[in-house]
């Protein structure tokens, strides 16, 4: 490839692939270039105002879209590479096509792990999943007892909501509320040492 040919390269924030488009120096400084993602949701884009380059890059790190302004020979010259604002990582890549290629592959497996961190901490549900488990079961027992759990007002139907460091009893006939803790081992005890549960009602 020659030298005059220069590759722009980013993620895109809406579907995650990597995008790359290469444009000539002599067309870069002739017009506007415009590099869209195959998804058509993000486009990088730039502008020469005959001093400088101003490259508006979607950022495939923190969804934003950030702008740089550049000289003509960071642009053209060399490689570069544009940081995302928030976040301080690099977010695009201009340069040679292997370079570039070689640079947004790595951020691409970069921004994967971080998105998997992500989801696997959401998908951590509970402060403490073996207290958790043991309460809910204690609170199993309790609840078969008969009138194992009830509320002050006299009803007998509650409903339960799973937090994540608590499960919370609710009498369904006044609303009041029962908030039993499941995050240490001390909550478990208090608990195991209830026969039976009354929501103090209202
Ligand atoms: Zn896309
Ligand atoms: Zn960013
Ligand atoms: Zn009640």
């Amino acid at each position: 490839m020659s030298k005059d040919m220069r590759t722009f390269g980013y993620l895109c924030p809406k579907c995650g692939k990597m995008v790359m488009g290469t444009r000539s120096v002599f067309a870069l400084a002739a017009a506007d270039a415009e590099i869209a993602c195959e998804c058509g949701e993000s486009v990088l884009h730039t502008r020469y105002d005959g001093q400088h380059y101003i490259v508006t890059v979607p950022c495939g790190i923190c969804g934003e879209t950030h702008t740089a302004t550049c000289p003509p020979e960071r642009v053209l010259e060399g490689a570069t590479a544009l940081g995302c604002a928030d976040t301080k990582q690099f977010c695009c890549y201009i340069g040679d096509e292997g370079v570039v290629e070689k640079n947004l592959r790595e951020l691409s497996i970069l921004v994967q792990k971080e998105q998997q961190q992500k989801d696997s901490e959401e998908q951590e549900a509970f402060l403490d999943n073996v207290i958790m488990y043991e309460v809910l079961s204690e609170l199993k027992d309790i609840a078969a007892r008969p009138d194992g759990i009830s509320c002050a007002c006299g009803c007998k139907d509650y409903g339960m909501t799973i937090r994540r460091s608590a499960v919370d009893l609710e009498c369904k006939g006044c609303g009041a509320k029962l908030r039993i803790n499941a995050a240490t081992d001390r909550d478990l005890d208090d608990l195991c040492c209830h026969m039976k549960l009354v929501i103090p009602g209202t």
